[in-house]
């Protein structure tokens, strides 16, 4: 197999994600581009300011020096889509809506290289109905490439192939994600939120849920589910604020919408708590308020 050669990547979409691959690649001296959509008028270096500020709220910070952050690009959906024909590979990373996210592809589609790869970072949206719409060739071109937050810190990567996605091409990025972001790859299949939400999301819910039936407190459940038995600092609901809760409430929604016969449907609702929060605006670590940073 050959190997493949990437001499830039674009990541669509600054936010929580977005900001933190494009980091990563940065520190894996992986020149990259950043686009988000068009900054305020006068505010040139906007996108990148704002995921600059975004990467200095998240815990832990993405371990990178002034200059990586400075080396990453900063582009938009309205002035710099030419600059997509340099790059060797396209990471989606907008908001987890299926229509917004085909709404992007259809105006970046015809800026892609012919051999470049593009792929969407999604949580659980079917990568299957993300291609839908695309030419033939850029289907080929095109899979699910799952990090998990904190990306710098997340090993695991699940790769998502469509019936059209051409097997050597997934081959050539699992290959250049182990060996140049030190990734650990696991293929899944293209079904409602991968493997690993799926059942991350279902243990999450089942957390929230006894939570109230028990009369628990939010820092009483982390501290249970948290690192005095072995898992990571953010436990339980520190983990929802670290994801963003609109983003949560999404992947919630993706399982109601798509499993319609799983047994356990009735369970797959954000708690009313929950979408209050969103509702005011409070989405978690992103907006320094959230279930437990107040404003
Ligand atoms: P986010 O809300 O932090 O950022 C979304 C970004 O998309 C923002 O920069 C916003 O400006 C941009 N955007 C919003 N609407 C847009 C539109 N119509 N067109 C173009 N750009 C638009 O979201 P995030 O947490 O970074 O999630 C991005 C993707 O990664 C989603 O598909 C999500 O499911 C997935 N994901 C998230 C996590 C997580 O822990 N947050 C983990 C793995 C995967």
């Amino acid at each position: 197999m050959s190997r493949m050669t990437v001499r830039k990547v674009a990541v669509l979409g600054a936010g929580v994600m977005g900001a933190q691959i494009a980091t990563h690649c940065a520190n894996a001296d992986v020149p990259v581009v950043l686009f988000d959509l068009p900054a305020k008028a006068g505010d040139a270096n906007g996108i990148v300011n704002k995921a600059l500020a975004g990467l200095r709220k998240l815990q832990p910070a993405p371990a990178a020096t002034k200059e990586t952050l400075q080396a990453i690009e900063a582009a938009n959906y309205e002035h710099d889509l030419e600059k997509l024909r340099e790059c060797d590979l396209v990471i989606e990373a907008i908001a987890e809506k299926m229509e917004w996210k085909l709404d992007l592809y259809a105006k970046v589609a015809p800026h892609l290289r012919p051999d470049a790869i593009f792929a969407s970072n999604t949580s659980g949206l079917s990568i299957t109905a993300l291609a839908e719409g695309m030419p033939a060739a850029l289907r080929g071109r095109f899979c699910g490439i799952h990090f998990f937050n904190p990306p710098r810190y997340m090993a695991l990567v699940e790769l998502i192939a469509t019936a059209h996605t051409d097997p050597a091409m997934l081959d050539q990025l699992e290959t250049w994600l182990t060996t140049r972001l030190g990734k650990s790859i696991v293929r899944a299949k293209d079904t409602p939120n991968f493997v690993a939400n799926r059942v991350g999301v279902f243990s999450m819910l089942a957390v929230m849920h006894h939570t109230a039936r028990l009369g628990l407190g939010f820092d009483e459940v982390d501290l249970l589910t948290g690192p005095k038995i072995g898992r990571p600092k953010s436990a339980t609901y520190r983990t929802a604020d670290v994801v963003g809760l609109d983003t949560l409430a999404h992947v919630i929604h993706t399982m109601q919408a798509t499993l319609p016969d799983d047994p356990w449907h009735a369970f797959f609702q954000a708690p009313a708590w929950l979408t209050a929060l969103i509702d005011q605006g409070a989405l978690g670590q992103k907006t320094r308020a959230g279930i437990y940073t107040k404003q």
